[in-house]
């Protein structure tokens, strides 16, 4: 199979600015680097909707994000995520976690763990305390038995990152397979060897490579790119006014993403010829709705 790059919405609003200029940002590195391009409706979520998802993949098509193999939909492939957590469930290297998020948190935490990190509390449990938290009647996470502490990853803009990995969860209580896995999951899967995303899952890609390695997957190389900002330095959303394609149009959309990236081309494929990812702005762009 030969490499690609891809981009990896969820379908839960449609897409602003923000996210078009991470799907060009995508497509420029993949294209200036002879892959394929693949986008993937990432629908494992409840709040993933199908009008949304078809409206994604219309703004790119319109804004020239072209991909080379129909679009897959990660709901499609739930049989695909609970093999590989049986195989890894058969390797021993899984358990099951009855915690609840508040449990989660107000745990002790080691000297260093971030925030929100699993502190190990179902790791090593005996049967007798397992069959107690069984008891509780809430279905439980699968999470995974990492050998590591944290991992290593070699990212373009941001060199290379070393971050937490925990027993992140595999598959969720509800049954439904995690983020984390379904990506690592999928991209090998694709054949995606090349992952351009906003850098807010930086954080996240020390875990995916690590997964990654244990399921026999070379690390893909990374691009976590700036995230768009509003004027008050938070993350751009719907409600801060005209911020997608069918509020601003494709023009004035695609002026304002080249604008943003230092390009005089005003087409992706005019972008492609002016590419250059030693040049990649380092700071977040702020976005001021018109
Ligand atoms: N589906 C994720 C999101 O929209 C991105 C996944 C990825 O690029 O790895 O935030």
């Amino acid at each position: 199979m030969t490499s690609a790059g891809r981009f990896a919405p969820s379908p839960s609003a449609d897409l602003h600015v923000g996210n078009l200029r991470t799907a060009v940002l995508a497509w420029l590195f993949a294209r200036s680097t002879g892959r394929r391009f693949l986008v993937r409706v990432e629908d494992l979520d409840d709040r993933a909707k199908d009008d949304v998802a078809r409206r994604q993949l219309d703004d790119l098509a319109e804004i020239g994000v072209t991909w080379d193999a129909p679009p897959e939909r990660q709901s499609d492939h739930e049989a695909r995520y609970d093999g590989i957590v049986d195989e890894l469930t058969a390797r021993g290297m899984t358990y099951e976690c009855h915690c609840s998020r508040k449990d989660i948190l107000q745990a002790p935490r080691a000297p260093h763990a971030p925030e929100g990190a699993y502190p190990g509390t179902c790791r090593d449990l005996t049967d007798a305390e397992r069959a107690r938290r069984a008891d509780t009647g809430r279905p439980p996470a699968v999470r995974l038995r990492s050998a590591v502490a944290e991992f290593t990853v070699a990212d373009l803009p941001h060199g290379s990152y070393t971050g937490v990995v925990d027993d992140f969860v595999l598959r969720r209580g509800d049954g439904v397979p995690a983020y984390n896995l379904a990506v690592v999951v999928d991209d090998a899967a694709q054949g995606v060897d090349q992952v351009v995303r906003g850098d807010d899952l930086l954080a996240s890609s020390p875990r995916q490579a690590y997964l990654g390695t244990l399921l026999g997957h070379p690390s893909p190389s990374y691009a976590h790119v700036p995230l768009v900002l509003n004027a008050d330095g938070k993350r751009l959303a719907k409600r801060d006014g005209a911020v997608t394609l069918a509020d601003i149009g494709v023009e004035l959309t695609l002026r304002q993403i080249a604008a943003s990236l230092g390009y005089a081309a005003t087409t992706v494929a005019g972008m492609l010829a002016e590419f250059d990812p030693a040049r990649l702005p380092r700071e977040p762009w702020i976005y001021q709705p018109g």
